[in-house]
Parts: C-alpha cells; sequence; structure tokens
C-alpha cells in the first residue's frame, strides 16, 4: 500500500485538512480520508494536492512551430495559421513526431496536466501514402507518453473533404485522408497498443467541414462496435466561417446540425463550441457533452468567446484543452478562460459557484471532472475509485508562502506570474515530476529542439 499525508487537498466536495491518500499497486486510490493522522516515517506532501488536470484537446506536432507564427503577414487569420501548420506537417516524420511529443508531454506534466487526449491526424507519410504500418504515427504518440507517464487517450481522426458538402480535399490535407473503412481498421489495430498501456482509444471525427453525413454515421456505428462507451470528439464551431459555410451547406448551425443528426450523448467532446446560439448552449449542455474548451489557442488564433455563463446554466460539463500549444499551462487556461469571461461580461470572479466562492477551486474541480469525462478514464479527482493523479503545489513558492490553500490555489492561477508553483506531480500513484522537473527533463528537451531546427530546414528549402 502507497501512502500520501496532506495538510490540505481539494477533494471533488472541496478543501479538506488533513487528508490522507492510500492506493493499491494498479494506481488506483483505496482511501481518501480526512482529519487523518500522519503514520510514521510516511511522506508527507510538501503542500496542498490538488487532482491532476486532463488536457482534453491536443495536436501535438504543433508544439514545434508554437510561437512561429507571431508576425503580421498579408492576412492574419485562422486560415493563413492553418496553412503554415500544413506547410510544417508536411515534413514531419515519425522520429520528429515522437521527439515533439515525448518533450511536450514533459512539459504538460510540469505544468499540471496529467494526462492528455491526443487529436492525431497526421496519418500517412509526406507525399500521402500509407505507412508500410499504417498506424507509425500514433504509436510514436503512444510510445511518448509511455516513456513520460503521462496517462493518455488516443483519437485518431478521421478527414475525408475540405469542406462542407462533400468538397474534395486538398494538396495540404493529403496526410490526413482516409476512408471510414481504413479509419475502423486503424481502430481494430491500435485497440490492443492502447490496451497494454492503459491508455483509452476513441475516435475524432475532425469537424462537419471534413466529414460528410454518411461517414460520420458509419464511424460513429463502427466506433460503437469496438467500444461502445468510447470518446467522441469533434471540433464543431471554431470560426464564424465555418458557421457561415455550414448554414449555407444545411441551413442549419454546425451544433445544431450535430444535437439533430449524431447520437451526442456524454461520451462527446464539442471541441470549440465557441459560436452558438441560446439554443445551442441548452440543447447542447443538456445532451451531456463536455465543451472542450482551449482558451489561449482560442485567444491566440482569434476565435472568439465561448458564453461560459450560459453553458453552465444549462449544467453543461467542460473541460480544458491545450490545442496548438501556444501555452503548456493548466493554470494559464484557467487565467485566460476567466480573464475572457471578465472582459466580455464587465463582471469578476465569473467563475466561482454557489458551492465554491474561489475560482479557481471551482474552475479546478469542473475542468477536472468534465476533461475525466471526456478522457473516458477513471481520472476525476481525489476519490475512492479514481487514479492517483496528482499535483502537490510547492507551499514554499514566494507567490504561495504562508497563505491559507484555497488562497494558494487562486496564487497558482492567478499571481503565480508564469513561474511553477509546482512541487510533484503523480501519474498512478508515481512520482513523475520532482521539485518541478520530470526525469526526462534535459534529454527530452535537446531532442525537441533537435527536431524542430530539422523541420525548420526542410521548411526553408526551396
Ligand atoms: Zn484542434
Amino acid at each position: 500500500m502507497n501512502t500520501l499525508f496532506a495538510a490540505d487537498a481539494l477533494l471533488p466536495g472541496g478543501w479538506a485538512k488533513n487528508v490522507l491518500l492510500s492506493w493499491n499497486a494498479a494506481g488506483q486510490l483505496t482511501q481518501v480520508q480526512s482529519a487523518a493522522q500522519p503514520a510514521a516515517g510516511a511522506p508527507v506532501a510538501n503542500g496542498p494536492v490538488v487532482p491532476g488536470m486532463p488536457n482534453l484537446h491536443s495536436h501535438a506536432f504543433q508544439r514545434a512551430f508554437a510561437g512561429l507564427t507571431e508576425y503580421r503577414a498579408q492576412q492574419d487569420s485562422f486560415w493563413s495559421w492553418r496553412t503554415l501548420m500544413y506547410r510544417f506537417a508536411a515534413r514531419l516524420g515519425p522520429q520528429h513526431m515522437e521527439a515533439i511529443a515525448t518533450w511536450l508531454y514533459a512539459e504538460m506534466l510540469e505544468a499540471g496536466y496529467t494526462s492528455v487526449c491526443e487529436f492525431q491526424y497526421v496519418h500517412h507519410d509526406a507525399d500521402g501514402r500509407p505507412y508500410a504500418d499504417d498506424a507509425t504515427l500514433s504509436l510514436a504518440l503512444l510510445r511518448a507518453a509511455r516513456k513520460t507517464g503521462i496517462g493518455f487517450t488516443l483519437l485518431p481522426v478521421l478527414y475525408q473533404t475540405s469542406g462542407f458538402g462533400g468538397l474534395p480535399p486538398n494538396e495540404g490535407q493529403r496526410r490526413f485522408i482516409r476512408s471510414t473503412d481504413s479509419m475502423l481498421r486503424l481502430l481494430d489495430t491500435l485497440k490492443p497498443a492502447c490496451d497494454a498501456q492503459g491508455a483509452r482509444l476513441g475516435l475524432a471525427p475532425h469537424s462537419l467541414r471534413a466529414v460528410p453525413p454518411d461517414a460520420l454515421r458509419e464511424a460513429v456505428a463502427g466506433l460503437e462496435a469496438i467500444d461502445p462507451s468510447a470518446p467522441i470528439h469533434i471540433h464543431i464551431a471554431e470560426q464564424t466561417k465555418e458557421v457561415d459555410d455550414c448554414v449555407a451547406w444545411s441551413g442549419q448551425r454546425p451544433v445544431a446540425w450535430l444535437l439533430d443528426h449524431a447520437p451526442v450523448d456524454a461520451r462527446w467532446c464539442l471541441v470549440h463550441a465557441t459560436h452558438m446560439e441560446a439554443a445551442e448552449y441548452e440543447r447542447g449542455a443538456k445532451s451531456g457533452a463536455v465543451a472542450g474548451l482551449c482558451p489561449t489557442t482560442e485567444a491566440n488564433l482569434g476565435d472568439g468567446i465561448f458564453d461560459f455563463s450560459a453553458w453552465r446554466h444549462h449544467g453543461g460539463a467542460w473541460g480544458l484543452g491545450s490545442d496548438s500549444h501556444a501555452t503548456v499551462n493548466a493554470a494559464e487556461e484557467l487565467l485566460m478562460l476567466e480573464y475572457s469571461q471578465r472582459l466580455a461580461w464587465r463582471q469578476r470572479n465569473v467563475g466561482a459557484s454557489a458551492a465554491q466562492p474561489h475560482v479557481a477551486t471551482a474552475l479546478t474541480l469542473e475542468a477536472v471532472r468534465g476533461g475525466a469525462q471526456a478522457s473516458g478514464r477513471a481520472i476525476g479527482g481525489l476519490a475512492v475509485g479514481q487514479q492517483a493523479d496528482f499535483v502537490v503545489l510547492d507551499a514554499a513558492q514566494l507567490a504561495l508562502q504562508g497563505l491559507p490553500a484555497p488562497d494558494m490555489l487562486s496564487a497558482h492561477v492567478f499571481a503565480s506570474h508564469r513561474t511553477s508553483a509546482i512541487d510533484t506531480v503523480w501519474i498512478s500513484g508515481q512520482p513523475r515530476v520532482a521539485a518541478g522537473r520530470h526525469a526526462l527533463h534535459n534529454e527530452a528537451a535537446a531532442a525537441f529542439v533537435a527536431a524542430r531546427s530539422q523541420l525548420l530546414q526542410e521548411n526553408r528549402a526551396p
């Protein structure tokens, strides 16, 4: 039996004092006892213990060009960003993918994420031909997750068209395109590999613009045959152009169309449900689906602002993703989410709830719960039966020193000035980050920089 004693811990119902966490050899919490006594010689946390944050949306390779599109070109929009992303993706090989993802996942762990949903859409080689082993790039990501220890949900992406109404794919999309049958074969191939390392396998129909209705229906049915409760993630309403195109095609906005034409329920994650009308907020929230919010990426790309209060008013579940990885920091995503709402509605403490007046506490608990649901894994917080995934804040960090535990979490989110206030991070009961550092930090960073340099050189070649 393994244990950790914490003077303060954030349990699903709120902050508790003198908490003894115990877990079994499988890394599953077997006891979460408040008002406990520390056993002599048992490990004691160096600060408040909070649940690990699931990251529900990641495109790992995009970490390699974070920061490289922050200059003015002829037209600075999401669509010009995407053009650069396609150019970058064109040269990516399995060794680059693994190096980039290994560093990214180590960064995530150091920044308070304990698991990640990988929305994996680069499938084929640079010419658009399937690799000899069709699962090559997905397996590179699984290896990166295993090496770093991060919890993993793999979501192979179905991508077939370049726009609504079955528009043929363009040259930049050649590495993403596959038939529904070949996707279902890929899922069959990946299922044992995922099971072998405790990862969950799901499916990501890329978006309504990239997946025609018949393919969406067949792919979801095929996934259900493999695993009836597997997670399903889709990009849904990120850009107003996408909404306008969907209305022109179907007469409906994307979220409304999806709710009318797909079996949307608690398995689903609606990523970037940014542009919804009142009825979509209500129906979407009540469907049980998780809203996948990616606050720093949505800000970086100029997407727009999700109406967080409307979604929560209808009891909507939600979680956080770092998506393009312009920022890799769970606390900063919470900060950006809260600040976007303050700016939009000219209010403070939008994220507080009746049960939890502290914004950082309320947001952390809700994001963990929704993120766990979207991940399809038992990672929903510090409770018996959940995986022992948690983060110990550093009570000696200047911004936190001497404060009560709820204020320490607030300071971590709102006042730590982008320096980490994280001491240790545990996944499945094993410490993966100690004194703020992942064991692979230096080695993974060097491999990442080498991979990025190589991709940039190849990009610059005529
Ligand atoms: Zn995305």
